[in-house]
């Protein structure tokens, strides 16, 4: 049976596979309506900025059995962030049509320059963060033509905007989910919260929102409930390593968040606690060096403690690090240099 389905999905993947321009007519949502129910259409949109730069976004289109939702899945918005584009390779391979109510709309890698370029954060080729450039601009570099086209032809076509990250080359990192409480769309946030609490995730980490609707929202599941989206994050993995719990952790999230639109339904993995981490505090880097630190991300820390040295090149300390509050590591710099204006570490305050 497997099998057959196998060259089932083959069959259809090759008579479906379209390439065309961002002028080009790509709209999505004709594409699937165009299909069959349990086809798969995979597509790719070309990209190319007046620098000569030229990249192309794969899109994998999945339409189910029955109708339903629309959930778009993102992975390699960074491109060195390999357990949620690994995981997505294997959610691909497993993900039976037959079973599928609604549609999904999934991007292995996003930032395909930047994962080929082996190259942390930014896109190689314009040096821009896709992860920094929504909405983006129709005629702007390759990157921001990448935010734009995902604002523009992605975001309003999706009920549910998954984001999946991971530590980048530099970020050690303990695997959370997030979501933003925007309290302008309750419901939105409503339904955020409670797919993030059912994820699959132990940590949930709800971030402030205050955004302005005219204010650029920079981040791709920002942006996506800047407009009006249930947008949410899953970040498993950490210093650019591919850790085999962190593709399970990212994977099992896509499932469970399947599961919470009854889109989709698989025996799952739930932790039976939840840490919830509705503040953080941030530390920035306070002058360009070497960073020192014993602690972990998943480390405890309390107010004021000592949580690492900045040195110069000759070994001479330029500052000491504290904690501004007290609670644990999510994420912070795992590598020694350090440049003045990073964030070096968040530090997650659990709910009482
Ligand atoms: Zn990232």
């Amino acid at each position: 049976m497997k099998k057959y389905l196998f060259f089932y999905h083959l069959f259809f993947w090759q008579i479906f596979f379209i390439s065309s321009n961002m002028t080009a007519q790509n709209d999505i949502s004709n594409k699937i309506a165009s299909l069959l129910p349990t086809s798969i259409l995979r597509s790719s949109i070309d990209f190319k900025d007046t620098s000569g730069n030229s990249t192309n976004l794969p899109i994998v289109i999945i339409k189910g059995k029955e109708t339903g939702k629309t959930l778009t899945i993102l992975s390699g918005v960074h491109g060195y962030e390999y357990p949620p584009i690994m995981a997505v390779q294997e959610f691909l391979k497993e993900i039976e049509p037959e079973r599928l109510k609604g549609n999904l709309i999934v991007i292995p890698i996003t930032n395909k320059a930047s994962f080929y370029g082996r190259s942390p954060f930014i896109n190689p080729q314009d040096k821009v963060n896709l992860n920094n450039a929504f909405p983006g601009k129709l005629d702007g570099t390759v990157t921001e033509q990448l935010a734009y086209y995902i604002t523009e032809n992605l975001i309003p076509i999706s009920d549910v905007f998954l984001d999946i990250h991971g530590g980048d080359a530099s970020e050690d990192l303990i695997p959370f989910v997030c979501y933003y409480n925007n309290q302008t769309k309750p419901d939105a946030t409503a339904q955020a919260k409670w797919l993030s609490e059912s994820s699959g995730f132990s940590n949930v980490v709800s971030y402030p929102y205050n955004l302005k609707n005219d204010e650029p929202a920079k981040y791709a599941f920002k942006q996506a409930v800047q407009d009006g989206k249930v947008g949410l994050s899953l970040e498993a993995g950490a210093l650019g390593n591919v850790q085999a719990e962190a593709v399970k952790l990212n994977k099992n999230g896509i499932y469970n968040t399947l599961k919470g639109l009854d889109m989709y339904h698989s025996k799952l993995d739930r932790p039976k606690k939840l840490v919830k981490y509705n503040n953080q505090a941030y530390l920035k880097v306070p002058a360009t060096g070497i960073f020192y630190s014993e602690l972990r991300a998943g480390d405890t820390v309390s107010k004021g403690q000592v949580v690492g040295t900045i040195t110069n090149l000759y070994g001479d300390a330029l500052e000491i690090i504290k904690a501004p509050e007290s609670g644990t590591i999510l994420y912070k710099i795992g590598t020694p240099p350090v440049n003045k204006g990073e964030t070096l570490m968040c530090i997650g305050i659990p709910q009482e």
